[in-house]
């Protein structure tokens, strides 16, 4: 994969210089923590299961947007932004709608945000109440140790996987989604709207790399990294690595070989009228 040759953000990332004041771990705990379990939407990452919750390495102020002394990391973050800001704003575009840019924030250890105050345990999330996608930059590492390996292809399709999830902000679909699970009469049916949003924003991550795989000169080994971290971050992996059984009622992201179908529908096609995961049946998604 050929990031560099992918487009700025114009300063779409903003690092939150540092974590918590007194660094306070506040996951689970409090308003916050509550709020955000149940605005955020994550990756899909069970945080108890692969973080194992609570650590919180020294805040560490990241290099601002200057050009001359980032870190490679912020450029690649910057880069894979600024494509899928390129990408759905086109779509956006043509649909005559407007595509308002999310911002980036990577962290390390703890952050602030609108949905209330998260650690690295909680995995990358977007909270729609400030259109933010919050990323510990040490999940990446995760990644490689733990979580399909990793590799860059993979690591962007965690950041397009989140930057989907703010195009159905966008579009009013996370609202749909919220309501209809707060009419959902049991746990099992509320989960199941959860499982088509996040097989969604699989999709439409697939529908991003699917759209800068010339320019990016993706190869097919890329696109087996992407699909080995949809795999090892599908419910029943991380169920089967934690519990050593399966529950699939309390899917809440799917199953493995489901977040592989949707985002390869999405990488096949780059087509995001291919992502409907609300129309079919649920046992056929
Ligand atoms: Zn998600």
């Amino acid at each position: 994969m050929d990031w560099k040759n992918l487009p700025r953000s114009g300063g779409g990332v903003q690092p939150s210089g540092g974590g918590l004041p007194g660094g306070g771990l506040a996951v689970g705990g409090g308003i916050g923590g509550l709020l955000l379990a149940l605005l955020a939407m994550f990756f899909g990452v069970d945080p108890s299961v692969v973080l194992g919750g609570g650590e919180s390495p020294p805040a560490q102020t990241q290099s601002p947007a200057g050009q001359a002394g980032e870190t490679e990391e912020y450029e690649f973050l910057d880069r894979i932004l600024g494509s899928t800001n390129e990408v759905w704003g086109g779509i956006f575009q043509q649909a005559g709608r407007t595509y308002t840019k999310p911002v980036l924030v990577p962290f390390r250890g703890a952050v602030r945000s609108a949905c209330g105050q998260a650690t690295s345990a909680v995995g990358p999330f977007y909270c729609p109440l400030d259109n933010k996608i919050y990323l510990d930059t040490s999940f990446f590492a995760q990644m490689d140790r733990q979580l399909g390996g990793g590799g860059d292809f993979a690591y962007s399709y965690v950041i397009a996987h989140e930057v989907g999830h703010h195009v159905q902000n966008e579009l009013g679909i996370a609202d749909q989604v919220t309501r209809a699970q707060q009419g959902a009469r049991t746990q099992a049916e509320a989960n199941a709207y959860g499982v088509r949003l996040e097989l969604q924003a699989d999709c439409f991550a697939g529908v991003w790399g699917h759209r800068v795989s010339s320019l990016a000169n993706l190869t097919p080994e890329d696109v087996r990294e992407a699909v080995n971290t949809a795999a090892a971050i599908g419910d029943d992996a991380l169920q089967q690595q934690s519990r050593g059984y399966v529950v699939p009622d309390s899917f809440t992201h799917g199953s493995s070989q489901q977040r592989v179908n949707w985002f390869m529908t999405g990488f096949r096609t780059g087509d995001p009228n291919r992502c409907d995961t609300f129309s079919q049946p649920y046992n056929q998604l």
